[in-house]
């Protein structure tokens, strides 16, 4: 088996070591409940507080305003339905069509209980007309929930913009901010936003770990009840990976500013040099403003769920699409809202880079891909073959 060449980031990230070293104890002698009254309790709820402020400051956030929970996903769904149990006499949701399933599914199941949906569209570069927004709010809009940055193209949403519309109009807004935060400086504080969503794994701390930002003047209703999280999320918290997504959390703000450079300069190399060196290669979304990390491409004749398989066998990670829910049938829907064709969306691939991705792994991708490329375009001609999405 070939070395690994992890470029998926934007899926699942590794367990930075300092993070798996910080949540060890916690799974081994550390096992107390933080609800229990004796030491071997009082110690977990510490270090519970400890990943909280730790958190909180990543974000930009007061350490009471952060729930901690199972996942983005959850996140998502909590914060809408928070936003939506306000006033129920509203009845109207906000969001735009390149949203991540967490979103998407929830808002299209709440279609089917009543609610109206306005999926806000992007352009061409999958940039979103702040206007758009504005217009689409009326007396009976319940709350806006966007996504900070694309997981699939990288491109950052006018954050500024649509805060500053929904505070004057005075609506609820949720950002999924889970591929933002380590990723893009962040002050929740500053920004004025009521609800945001953040995911652990996506900052070299475990999967199934996740928060929700709650502003401490906004409402809340919980989803799960019961007496944990101060009643604001109920279920005995998941210690060890919590205290991971602490470290993790500290780790990305000392990261930040220099690894988004280095990354951004590295991306930037590679995409530069896939797009000047091999024939039919396009850039899908804005080159600016985007995550630093991420590239999707459109490498047109080629099946993109082919090219995985060719890159795995040569260890090379990518996605095609996002990454949830593979065996989809359907291209991503976030190139189509962009009014990229079928064909060429079902051509697309994301890399995604990481704190640990170096020059070697970034020569040695761009030995791969344009020999895989070539081989699949001397070898098949574009079928209508399944693409695997994965977030
Ligand atoms: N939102 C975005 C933008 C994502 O990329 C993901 C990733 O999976 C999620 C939400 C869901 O997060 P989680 O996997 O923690 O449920």
């Amino acid at each position: 088996m070939s070395e690994l060449l992890y470029l998926d980031h934007n899926a699942t990230t590794p367990i930075d070591p300092e993070v798996l070293a910080a949540m060890l104890p916690w799974l081994e002698s550390e096992f107390g409940n933080p609800s229990s009254l004796y030491s071997l309790g009082r110690r977990s709820a510490a270090a519970l507080t400890k990943a909280r402020e730790q958190v909180a400051s990543l974000v930009g956030a007061q350490p009471s305003e952060i729930i901690f929970n199972s996942c983005g996903t959850e996140a998502t769904n909590t914060a809408i339905l928070s936003a939506l149990a306000i006033d129920p006499d509203k009845r109207h949701i906000i969001t735009s069509a390149v949203e991540h399933n967490a979103t998407i599914k929830l808002c299209e199941y709440l279609a089917t209980r009543g609610y109206e949906i306005t999926w806000l569209p992007v352009d061409k570069d999958g940039i979103l007309d702040p206007e758009k927004l504005e217009s689409a709010i009326t007396a009976d809009t319940a709350v806006v929930s966007l996504l900070w940055a694309n997981n699939e193209t990288g491109v950052l949403f006018p954050i500024d913009e649509i805060v500053s519309i929904t505070t004057r109009r005075k609506v609820p807004l949720h950002l999924d901010a889970v591929q933002a935060a380590g990723k893009v400086p962040i002050n929740l504080e500053e920004l004025g936003v009521q609800y945001a969503s953040l995911s652990a794994h996506k900052l070299y701390a475990p999967k199934g770990v996740g928060a929700l930002y709650v502003n401490r003047r906004a409402r809340y209703t919980p989803l799960f009840r019961g007496s944990q999280e101060e009643s604001k999320r109920g279920g005995t918290q998941n210690v060890a990976s919590i205290i991971a997504f602490g470290k993790a959390a500290e780790l990305a703000q000392v990261h930040l500013s220099i690894a988004a450079e280095r990354i951004g300069k590295l991306r930037d190399h590679f995409e530069q040099t896939l797009l000047s060196a091999v024939a039919g290669v396009r850039r899908n979304g804005t080159d600016e403003p985007r995550l630093p990390n991420t590239s999707n491409l459109t490498f047109t004749g080629i099946e993109a769920e082919t090219a995985l398989l060719l890159f795995d066998k040569e260890g090379l990670c990518c996605s095609a699409g996002s990454a949830c829910s593979s065996g989809s049938i359907n291209p991503s829907h976030v190139l189509t809202a962009m009014g990229v064709s079928r064909d060429e969306a079902r051509a697309s691939l994301r890399f995604s880079l990481g704190r640990t991705t170096n020059d070697t792994e970034i020569d040695r991708a761009l030995e791969i891909i344009p020999r895989v490329i070539a081989k699949l375009r001397a070898a098949q001609p574009a079928s209508g073959s399944p693409v695997h999405i994965t977030d």
